[in-house]
């Protein structure tokens, strides 16, 4: 049982597969020392697997687990800004510079700046 290999010890986490994945994919890179990356990268992750020090990884493993969710959080909202851009268009304040959004096919429209009050015309 994989329980009584890693008993006591820290045992797979998600970097240590990350790290055994990234060996496997690199290994595909016709570079003639890229295979010390993946033999070293392979020695770090069964390194970890078998470390005692579980608090130490298990900090090393949060780190990479935040990295992943400020990945995943990064694009919903670039995806999020992508799906408004359809929508809305964004304009300038010509006296202020303040950023506005306008629904898009509205035809010619009058804008009120949030900010300095001014007006201006735009075809949305
Ligand atoms: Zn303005």
């Amino acid at each position: 049982m994989l329980g009584g290999i890693f008993l006591g010890r820290n045992g797979p986490d998600h970097l240590s597969f990350a790290l055994l994945i990234a060996a496997m994919v690199l290994s595909f890179i016709p570079w003639p020392y890229m295979f010390i990356i993946c033999i070293a990268l392979t020695l770090l992750a069964v390194g970890r697997m078998f470390s005692k020090n579980i608090e130490q990884r298990r900090k090393e493993n949060l780190v990479l687990l935040r990295l992943v969710n400020n990945a995943k959080s990064w694009y919903y909202r670039i995806s999020a800004r992508r799906q408004q851009a359809k929508q809305y268009r964004i304009f300038k304040c010509p006296q202020c510079g303040q950023k506005l959004r306008v629904p898009r096919g509205k035809g010619k429209v009058s804008i009120k700046c949030s900010k300095c009050g001014n007006k201006f015309l735009r075809t949305t």
